[in-house]
């Protein structure tokens, strides 16, 4: 076996490693590590993937139509132009796949999310990195680090794990500044946590050099069911749709996905909830003396004085029942990113930081 070796620079992949959901001996656990909706899919959804099991025994569309207009009469937008995939991870792949090989840089920010990365170095490109200015995306900076081999820019607005948003000139001015032969993907995974923001997608309409990622996993609450989608002019598009799948989405993920979407008044619930107690948790926080930048999306970034201080409160926050995500994987080991639970859960993470708080000082 060890004879046949893989394409270069699938052996630099480190392994992606998701948020831990359960702890050895402790009852009672809530898992806040990986940005779920803490309600839970939308009883619309259920009740769709409950019928959807009568119907297994037949092969899902290819194109996705129904799901597609559905998103297209949410969004505004034009539905010969989105394509749908196996979560927004897929559509990355696809991009990268696409567009990037051997020889191609793919940039991503300094604490940008690590699917990037590891999507890059699968279809054999060179991931860059570049520096973030206070845990925020720098479009200087990635200008500067453009070369005539840059194919993708990868950002995600608001961004994972730092929760932070910058503004849509800035995008734009990246957008219009961008080496001709490069592509900027704007992954909206967090769109709906920021009041007002498209997503980019208008952006889209105005510039044929940017694509939009969107998710199901995160407001939706139905990442089990990996259901992702991309906003594009109709050549990228059409490009993304040669390396897709034909099945690549089960008839149960569209069908849920589609009811999700038609769910107006359970994401406004789930939406509001989020606001709320994300601005409780920020202020606790804050009072306990952690730095918390203000968060744009379902969970808050928690610094701590140190690596060390960070998982030793992590430590404690186990021994609680309550699973948060370290991110020394993303440059920053002294914090903890925590999702946004429900009050029940934000009041124990509260209560389990302040009594971590006042052994430590
Ligand atoms: C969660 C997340 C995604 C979504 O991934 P899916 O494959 O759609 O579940 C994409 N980008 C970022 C930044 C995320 O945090």
């Amino acid at each position: 076996m060890a004879r046949m070796k893989p394409q270069p620079g699938i052996m630099d992949i480190a392994l992606y490693v998701g948020g831990a959901s359960h702890i050895e001996g402790v009852s009672d656990v809530v898992k806040l590590s990986s940005n779920e909706n803490p309600f839970g899919p939308s009883p619309a959804a259920i009740a769709a993937v409950e019928r959807s099991a009568r119907n297994l025994h037949r092969y899902p569309s290819t194109d996705h139509a129904s799901l597609r207009n559905a998103i297209a009469d949410a969004h505004g937008l034009d539905v010969a132009r989105i394509i749908c995939g196996v979560g927004s991870d897929e559509i990355i792949t696809f991009l990268c796949q696409a567009y990037a090989g051997p020889g191609d840089e793919v940039i991503h920010t300094q604490h940008g999310f690590a699917m990037y990365r590891i999507s890059a170095l699968a279809a054999g490109a060179t991931p860059v990195e570049v520096a973030e200015h206070n845990r925020t995306v720098d479009v200087d900076a990635i200008l500067a680090a453009c070369t005539d081999q840059t194919r993708l820019v990868f950002i995600a607005n608001p961004a994972n794990p730092t929760g932070t948003f910058i503004a849509l000139d800035k995008v734009e001015r990246l957008a219009e500044a961008l080496p001709e032969q490069c592509l900027l993907v704007l992954d909206g995974a967090y769109a709906e946590f920021e009041p007002g923001y498209d997503g980019g997608a208008g952006l889209v309409e105005k510039h044929d050099n940017i694509v939009m990622t969107r998710t199901f996993s995160k407001l939706y609450g139905l990442g089990g069911l990996r259901v992702g989608w991309g906003y594009a002019c109709q050549d990228v598009i059409d490009v993304l749709n040669r390396v897709r799948g034909p099945f690549n989405l089960s008839s149960t993920a569209l069908d849920a996905a589609e009811a999700a979407l038609g769910d107006r008044s359970y994401t406004e619930k789930c939406l509001s909830e989020n606001a709320r107690m994300r601005l409780w948790l920020t202020e606790a926080l804050r009072e306990l003396g952690v730095g918390v930048d203000d968060s744009h999306a379902n969970f808050v970034l928690a610094r701590f004085g140190s690596a060390a201080d960070a998982d030793a409160c992590e430590a404690h926050l186990k021994t609680q029942g309550l699973i948060v995500r370290r991110v020394g994987g993303y440059k920053l080991p002294e914090a903890l990113r925590i999702t946004v639970g429900d009050e029940s859960a934000c009041r124990r993470v509260v209560h389990a930081i302040s009594q971590f708080k006042a052994v430590v000082v």
